[in-house]
């Protein structure tokens, strides 16, 4: 089975053929999920002694398996946030299951860090991060949230061993560290908190969700001295995901720097619009940030999974998560850029190489120009919403999340629509909750996703 024999060859012929009809699709069929008990019905047990046999095994994945998947990248999939793959970066995903790449070490991976390392640069650069910036792929936002906030409280450890608070030398750590961020920041942080057993300070926001240098400065004067001296670090978010807002973070950066704290930017899903001049300004301040990531698997047309984690002092990082062994001591010279120093995580897949081969295939100006026509399918989506009597905008959108109201309607109304939408085939469109009121949300990442298709499920709402 690891040779390639008449067998495999034949398996290649039927795999690949499943592929490129996939990607043909246009689009693919929203498909929906099915119960446990239907699936063990229509499959049985896969998992046998002898085995299904390529053609079967790839039938019933064909036939059953996959139609339980919903595409993501269906352009009325708008629920959570979409993917939106360019065939140039699904094809290369392929390339690199094939490939067999260690992407954990420059010995190893060498051509392939370097490809990853220039879509990283192209981030960096978009940013306004100096020259020496740089980090690793890693899987999701989920994971690079945390490896960005174990860096800054790595530091901050060490400069209190060095330092003390005020100067106080020798004295032990704070009894909580904590970091802070605003109250529409992501759930992955509140998760990277627990897992490293410390405290979140959710700071208050401005009247439209937005942590600011203002309410930062609050927080931090509102803390007992003691818990203001374990603050390690401030989160921003660049783009939330509820409704694409973007936090002051200029302001931010300004008063978490006065105060000698690491700023990270989330970025998962809104810093690709860094690419979009017609929002680029809602960034500044962004070249100020320790350290920021964005998903390609979200906004940046790049296939799961990936999420791109920029240090503006990458050897920080190294200290904070090089993982030291016996048989990994060969890996560790200090001209090496072994990616999985950066992060949590050792063996890695090259996971950025389908969206640098994209990137290289298509040229960047291709990514501002899909980038902005999400942003303008929003926008008309907007106008959509306010032209129909029975909807009312929550917010104006900042980015390509779209929050409305269903006037009349309990949240039960909200499921049985997208329930029923989903049932039919035609759109995806998960409602969502804000301040306890479940509302109707549109996240738009797509050049697929029109005008006529946000406009046809508006009409849905109507009845
Ligand atoms: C999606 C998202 C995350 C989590 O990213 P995953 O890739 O799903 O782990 C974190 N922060 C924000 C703002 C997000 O939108």
């Amino acid at each position: 089975m690891h040779r390639y024999d008449a067998q495999t060859a034949e398996l290649a012929s039927a795999v690949l053929a499943y592929a490129q009809e996939r990607m043909r699709f246009d689009p693919a069929p929203l498909d929906a999920p099915m119960s446990p008990a239907e699936l063990a019905a229509a499959v049985g047990e896969t998992v046998t002694p002898d085995g299904l046999g390529g053609a079967e095994a790839l039938r019933l994945y064909d036939e059953v398996l996959a139609r339980a998947c919903i595409s993501t990248d269906h352009p009325r999939y708008l629920s959570f946030i979409p993917a939106a793959p360019t065939r140039a970066a699904v094809l290369f995903d392929l390339v690199v299951g094939a490939s067999s790449i260690y992407g954990g070490s420059w010995l190893e991976g060498a051509g392939a860090v370097f490809a990853e390392n220039q879509a990283l640069r192209w981030l960096a650069d978009l940013a306004g991060m100096p020259a020496s910036a740089g980090g690793v792929f890693v899987p999701g936002g989920t994971v690079g949230n945390l490896s960005a906030l174990v860096t800054a409280r790595d530091v901050a450890r060490r400069a209190w061993a060095r330092d003390g608070p005020g100067g106080t030398v020798g004295a032990a750590g704070p009894p909580r560290w904590s970091f802070v961020c605003g109250q529409e920041a992501h759930s992955s942080l509140a998760e990277a908190a627990r897992v490293m057993d410390v405290d979140v300070v959710v700071a208050a926001s401005d009247g439209r969700g937005r942590l600011t240098g203002a309410t930062l400065a609050d927080a931090l004067d509102g803390l007992p001295a003691e818990r203001r001296a374990g603050v390690f670090a401030v989160v921003a978010t660049a783009g939330t995901t509820q409704f694409g807002l973007i936090d002051d973070l200029r302001g931010v950066t300004e008063v978490a720097g006065a105060r000698g704290l690491w700023v990270h930017a989330d970025g998962a899903y809104g810093l690709a619009a860094l690419a979009a001049p017609s929002v680029r300004h809602r960034f500044d301040g962004l070249e100020r940030v320790d350290s920021l990531i964005v998903d390609p698997h979200k906004w940046l047309f790049a296939p799961f999974d990936a999420c791109a984690l920029v240090y503006r002092e990458p050897q920080l990082a190294r200290v904070a998560h090089t993982q030291q062994a016996g048989y990994l001591s060969v890996l560790d010279t200090p001209e090496a850029w072994n990616p999985s120093d950066y992060a949590i995580g050792l063996s890695r897949r090259a996971r950025g190489l389908p969206f640098w081969f994209s990137l290289a295939v298509h040229g960047t100006r291709a990514y501002t120009e899909a980038i902005e026509r999400a942003l303008a399918t929003a926008a008309a989506c907007a106008d959509q919403v306010r032209s129909r009597p029975y909807l009312e905008l929550v917010g104006e959108p900042e980015l390509s999340v779209v929050v409305f109201r269903r006037i009349g309607w309990t949240a039960d109304d909200y499921h049985a629509w997208s329930g029923r939408l989903l049932r039919a085939g035609f759109a995806f469109v998960t409602p969502t909750v804000h301040r306890g009121e479940t509302l109707a949300r549109f996240a738009i990442v797509s050049p697929l996703t029109t005008a006529k298709d946000t406009a046809e499920i508006l009409d849905t709402l109507r009845a």
